[in-house]
C-alpha cells in the first residue's frame, strides 16, 4: 500500500481551519510545524502553520524556521533575521486590491523547500 504525503496550510492570523466539520487542531496529523514565510526569501512575515500526514519530523525539519526580528534602536522597525530588512505589512489595499492577495503565492524558495519535504526531490 502506498501512502502519499499530504499537507494543509493555515496562516496563523486567520481563524482556525475546519476540516470536515472538525476543527483542524483536533484532527490527527503526523506532524504539525510553525514557520514564518520570511525565512524563504519573502518580504513579509506571514506566520504559518502546516500539518503533514505520512511524513516524519525529519522530512519537514528544514521548513521549521521562525523569525527572530529585532529592533536595532528604540522606535525603529524590527529587522527580519532572514532578509535583514523590516517586514512588509500586508494590510489595507492599493488601487482596490488587498495587499494580502500578495501572500497567496508561495515564493520559489518556499515552494522548493516544500517540494523537498513532500517529494524528497531538489527543485
Ligand atoms: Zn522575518
Amino acid at each position: 500500500m502506498f501512502w502519499a504525503p499530504e499537507l494543509l496550510e493555515e496562516c496563523e492570523a486567520e481563524s482556525p481551519l475546519m476540516f470536515d466539520g472538525l476543527a483542524l487542531e483536533q484532527a490527527k496529523s503526523n506532524v504539525e510545524i510553525q514557520l514564518d514565510i520570511c525565512a524563504f526569501e519573502c518580504p513579509y512575515r506571514k506566520p504559518t502553520r502546516l500539518w503533514f500526514w505520512n511524513l516524519s519530523q525529519t522530512d519537514v525539519g528544514p521548513l521549521k524556521k521562525k523569525c527572530k526580528a529585532r529592533r536595532t534602536s528604540k522606535g525603529s522597525p524590527a529587522i527580519c533575521c532572514f532578509t535583514k530588512k523590516p517586514h512588509e505589512h500586508l494590510t489595507g489595499a492599493v488601487k482596490s486590491a488587498f495587499r494580502t492577495k500578495k501572500a497567496e503565492e508561495y515564493t520559489p524558495a518556499f515552494a522548493a523547500s516544500l517540494a523537498q519535504a513532500l517529494l524528497g526531490v531538489e527543485a
